[in-house]
């Protein structure tokens, strides 16, 4: 599942594949750049911001253009070598392909993709929290935000990206497992934030370079999670079986004794 630290990964990927390289040819399968021709342009550099990719481009002109995507569920950008057979994904899935003469990008099932002027990135992206994976990562803004709006429950507060950009649903099911926090707790009454929004940078840092997503340390097939897809079956720590239920607009995974509905409030005074 594309999270900030698949999106921090793809942005690298691409980054190495494309940075400097001129453009030789492109080929947009999505109706509203189906016209677009970056043929000639240079790419300048590749980066991430949450779960959104920012390709950065000079045009001819000298102008700077950022073609940016986003991931969500199901997108992906693969790099091959020019010759290299395309294994990614079935072929009707692509949206985008850009040529250069070191190598050829994929974009699969991309969503919102669209060429910008860079100086206006921040009409897409300006609305995100502090970036956990991002060189700006300000973890102090990421708590203020969260705290705003003390009566949403943390499993939905942790997935919006206007408070912190980065955390996807697995890795807010793993976050509040580790930290014994239910994720129906609402925010004014979660113990410690620090501490879950600290934790929460540490998973996804920990993944970084690597695109297996474990936060039990095992890179091991069936033991990468403490409760992300795990439903039924017993809980890691105490034994008991893994639940899900909707919360929101997703489900969510959690172990009923470890994060029990009615945590213990902080320490008063
Ligand atoms: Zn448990």
């Amino acid at each position: 599942m594309p999270e900030g630290d698949t999106v921090w990964n793809t942005a690298r990927v691409l980054h190495r594949a494309l940075a400097g390289a001129r453009i030789t040819g492109s080929d947009f399968r999505v109706p509203q750049l189906a016209t677009t021709d970056l043929t000639g342009w240079t790419v300048r550099e590749s980066a991430s911001r949450g779960k959104h990719l920012l390709l950065r481009l000079s045009a001819p002109s000298e102008e700077h253009w950022t073609l940016h995507s986003h991931l969500r569920m199901d997108g992906a950008w693969r790099a091959y070598a020019p010759g290299e057979r395309w294994s990614g994904r079935p072929a009707h899935l692509i949206r985008v392909v850009l040529r250069s003469p070191g190598a050829v990008a994929v974009g699969y099932h991309l969503h919102e993709l669209t060429l910008v002027p860079t100086a206006t990135e921040e009409h897409l992206v300006g609305h995100l929290g502090p970036d956990l994976l991002g060189s700006d990562w300000d973890p102090a803004e990421a708590v203020r935000r969260l705290a705003d709006h003390p009566e949403q429950t943390i499993g939905e507060a942790l997935l919006d990206q206007r408070n912190l950009a980065g955390v996807g649903n697995l890795y807010k099911c793993e976050v509040l497992f580790l930290r014994g926090v239910s994720p129906w707790t609402p925010v004014g009454r979660v113990p410690d934030l620090p501490g879950l929004v600290a934790l929460a940078q540490r998973l996804l840092a920990a993944n970084r370079g690597r695109w297996t997503q474990s936060s039990t340390g095992s890179l091991h097939r069936g033991q990468t999670s403490y409760v992300y897809g795990r439903r039924a079956q017993p809980c890691r720590r105490c034994g008991t079986a893994i639940r899900k239920e909707e919360l929101g607009e997703r489900v969510t995974y959690w172990c009923p004794v470890c994060q029990p509905d009615h945590p213990v409030p902080p320490p008063s005074g």
